[in-house]
């Protein structure tokens, strides 16, 4: 790619980093930027910047948010002995669409997987104990339906039990190895009201 500018390069070399982004993808992305009005590149750019900057963990449930705390986590209106337990904001806010669900969430941000070596130790497993010495009923386990879901999900359950908590895993209605996201509202909340104890 030396026919380049190191300018378009470097452009060309950070975009396929992004996933999904190959070389070829990345030169034609690097290409629409250059070709795109300056306000609304720098727009882009800055929204980079300022997400990176600002958004940050929930201290509570750590989903991504701006504030110390998430919307979901400070409302008086949802009920906080209740915690959902998924891999990812994506997947909490595909449960908060499905609009029937009033616990709370914890997300994982990742799922163990001996196979690509993240242990226990790698996802907010140990934010999930602290936040179960205050009164909680259920840990509703809603990591996805594949290998490392599952193996995510009987580790949970193995921790929690012996606390006296009710752990429940979400109903085989989201198709085995399905990714949580691309699952129809419905089908999300067949499966969390078919939930089974674990
Ligand atoms: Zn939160």
């Amino acid at each position: 790619m030396e026919f380049y500018s190191s300018q378009i390069n470097n452009l060309v070399e950070q975009l396929s980093r992004l996933p999904g982004i190959g070389a070829k993808s990345a030169q034609r992305i690097a290409f629409h930027i250059l070709n795109m009005r300056e306000d609304q590149a720098f727009a882009l750019a800055g929204a980079i910047t300022s997400a990176k900057k600002n958004v940050r963990c929930c201290k509570e449930c750590c989903t991504y948010t701006d504030d110390e705390l998430c919307p979901i986590c400070r409302s008086p209106q949802r009920n906080h002995r209740q915690i959902m337990v998924v891999e990812n904001p994506r997947d909490m806010a595909a449960y908060e669409k499905t609009g029937r669900y009033d616990g709370v969430y914890h997300v994982l941000h990742g799922a163990i997987s001996p196979m690509a070596g993240i242990g226990p130790q790698d996802i907010k497993l140990s934010e999930l104990m602290v936040r179960l010495q205050a009164d909680v009923d259920e840990v509703i386990v809603a990591t996805n339906k594949n290998l490392e879901g599952d193996t995510t999900a009987t580790y949970i359950s193995k921790l929690v039990k012996p606390l006296g908590i009710k752990v429940s895993r979400i109903a085989s209605g989201v198709p085995a190895g399905g990714d949580l996201e691309y699952i129809d509202e419905v089908t999300l909340y067949r499966a969390l009201e078919g939930r089974t104890d674990m």
